[in-house]
């Protein structure tokens, strides 16, 4: 099941940034293996008791004054009723209830997503929890009390955030359609590609009713299957701030990728793969989502028999560390290439939730060690005694060796080259653990 998204919206000034990095805290974790992605404090991944979200931070650039806050307050909302399946709602107990509060709260309570209302600046209970009892005429529930400065009342929040975002709360529907999430840049191609798809395939609309998050997702039927494409693209507002477009077009990336199987990163061929492009891709390489790189208005550009082999060198150099990811050139004007499109994603799909044997892989793993001696450390030798799949989607592997310390990245990287030569899982990355045993 994917990891659940959780947003918090409220006012300019109330404290969300103040909260999302208090929250998030050691969590930020940046990869390391993903070299030129540094992660925006846009979203983090939060653990709180035994379960995962993913926190995002709606905030940013925000106007300070006039009949602007309340409309891009409600902006702001719509992209989390869109992405999140819990919202955090933040008010303020010192400048206590104003009228965009409840103009929010109303919009909030008709998107049926839970939403957990939070009071912020509760630095001391003493003071100030008498003042939070007004939040209850939001018609939200019980109102939180924290401090997001003085890290208080996080326990509470946290543990009702968690509830909401139990399976049965969240009432997630048992779909097993493959989920294909279209990302990339803007004017990158993305709803041109799912609009060729539709005019050449039948479409269905999509029979599960209700959450607005539905409606952005295009069912295609192709070959007797049917795939759930994700665009990322939707919601073409007019929006002329830049900073807000590029925070907008983040979360929709985190919240598509986090519900895919499949990314495709769509790059546009007329610009070449550029910083963004490689900072999309981060996103669904952190996540373990199969992927398949598709440089799409391939019409546009001017060929020779070197063109392919020039972009693809390119784009190898800068994803370096996704050698797995499928590449195709298309184009959704012409549409070049689709069938194989469609081909690419069912072997993704199968690669990315393939199960192998452990007698086979620990027949790979003794064929591996036999042919390269493990590494050593003061005269202590790394011993590899066992290896079985605990996971798949990505398809994830425990190694068992005698000391952690030894096992360095490029013999796990040989080990991961020595699993792929025999079973390709072209498309998706996987993941090797090394646990020891005593
Ligand atoms: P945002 O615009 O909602 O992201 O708000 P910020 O996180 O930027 O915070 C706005 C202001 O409120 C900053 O000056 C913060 O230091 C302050 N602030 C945030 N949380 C608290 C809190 O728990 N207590 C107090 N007293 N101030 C806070
Ligand atoms: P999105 O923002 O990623 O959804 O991009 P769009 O699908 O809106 O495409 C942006 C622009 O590029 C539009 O003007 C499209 O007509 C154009 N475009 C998209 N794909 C192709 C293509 O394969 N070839 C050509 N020539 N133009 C394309």
């Amino acid at each position: 099941m994917s990891k659940p998204i959780v947003a918090i919206v409220g006012r300019p000034n109330v404290g969300k940034s103040t909260l999302f990095n208090a929250l998030a805290g050691e969590n930020i974790s940046i990869v390391k293996d993903t070299p030129g992605v540094t992660r925006d404090r846009i979203y983090a991944d939060i653990s709180w008791l035994n379960y995962n979200f993913t926190l995002i931070d709606t905030g940013g650039i925000e106007p300070d004054s006039g009949d602007v806050i309340l409309s891009r307050m409600r902006e702001q909302a719509q992209i989390a009723i869109e992405t999140a399946d819990v919202i955090i709602f933040l008010v303020d107990v010192r400048q206590g209830l104003v009228d965009a509060d409840f103009q929010v709260a109303d919009m909030l309570r008709r998107s049926q997503k839970p939403v957990v209302l939070a009071v912020n600046k509760v630095d001391n209970y003493d003071k100030f929890l008498a003042d939070t009892y007004e939040f209850y005429n939001l018609g939200l529930g019980d109102p939180h009390p924290v401090s997001a400065n003085s890290k208080l009342g996080f326990g509470d929040l946290l543990d009702e955030v968690v509830e909401n975002c139990d399976p049965k709360a969240l009432e997630e529907e048992e779909d097993e359609r493959p989920k294909i999430a279209i990302i990339g840049k803007p004017n990158a191609g993305k709803s041109s590609i799912i609009n060729k798809m539709l005019g050449e395939e039948r479409v269905i609309v999509s029979d599960v009713a209700g959450t607005t998050r539905d409606a952005i997702d295009t069912v295609i039927q192709k070959n007797g299957k049917e795939y759930v494409f994700i665009d990322t693209a939707g919601l073409r507002r007019k929006n002329k701030i830049k900073e807000d477009l590029e925070r907008y077009s983040v979360i929709r990336t985190v919240s598509a990728v986090e519900r895919c199987d499949v990314a495709v990163l769509v790059i546009d061929a007329t610009e070449g793969i550029t910083e963004q492009d490689a900072k999309i891709a981060g996103i669904a390489h952190e996540r373990g989502k199969g992927m398949i790189i598709a440089v799409n208005k391939w019409d546009l550009v001017e060929k020779d028999d070197k063109t392919i082999y020039k972009f693809t060198n390119k784009i190898r150099e800068v994803l370096a560390y996704m050698s797995y990811a499928e590449l195709i050139f298309i184009s959704a004007k012409t549409g070049q290439r689709f069938p194989k499109i469609f081909d690419m994603l069912d072997a993704v799909i199968e690669n990315h939730a393939m199960r192998v044997q452990t007698g086979v892989l620990n027949e790979i793993l003794a064929e591996a060690v036999a042919m390269k001696q493990p590494p050593s450390d003061k005269g202590k030798r790394l011993k590899l005694y066992y290896m079985t799949q605990v996971s798949v989607k990505p398809p994830t592997f425990v190694v068992f060796i005698n000391d952690r310390q030894l096992m360095h990245f490029s013999y796990t990287r040989y080990i991961e080259n020595q699993i792929r030569n025999t079973f390709g899982f072209r498309g998706t990355p996987i993941h090797i653990i090394a646990r020891e045993r005593k």
